[in-house]
């Protein structure tokens, strides 16, 4: 099941960003509505364009992966206003903001979001292991 946790009190995931304050409310550009994450890896909006659904992607007007989900923390040079998330810099965000993760079952949602960003962005794990081999 789905469970859709508000992004708040969250830090800027931009994979260049180095604007380390907390932003108390994330909200979606093109509509000013709340976004949510679930432990599927998606973000949404709040603004529901189809109602008798329970297809989250057609139920609400922005829905997409966090991988491809852009970030403006204010703080970005004009040119890269919308910044992507990476994997490093995206858990170092979760990992201060747990507390915003209410659900019931939190070790396995966070537990299931952290396997899920491996799938987008590519497990850096890998590069790690060939660097092993090479100094045997
Ligand atoms: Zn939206
Ligand atoms: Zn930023």
């Amino acid at each position: 099941m789905t469970t859709w946790v508000k992004i708040e009190n969250f830090q800027c995931p931009g994979k260049d960003c180095c604007n380390d304050k907390k932003i108390k409310q994330w909200s979606c550009s093109a509509d000013n509505t709340p976004v949510y994450m679930s432990q599927t890896g998606y973000i949404r909006c709040s603004s529901v364009v189809k109602y008798m659904t329970f297809n989250d992607a057609n139920k609400y007007a922005h829905y997409d992966q966090i991988c491809n989900w852009r970030w403006d923390c204010g703080e970005h040079h004009s040119f890269m206003r919308f910044m992507e998330a990476d994997k490093e810099s995206f858990l170092l965000s979760m990992s201060m903001a747990l507390q915003m993760v209410k659900a019931k079952g939190k070790a396995k949602w966070i537990a299931a979001l952290v396997l899920e960003l491996g799938n987008q962005f590519g497990e850096e794990d890998d590069s790690d292991e060939d660097q092993d081999s090479d100094l045997r």
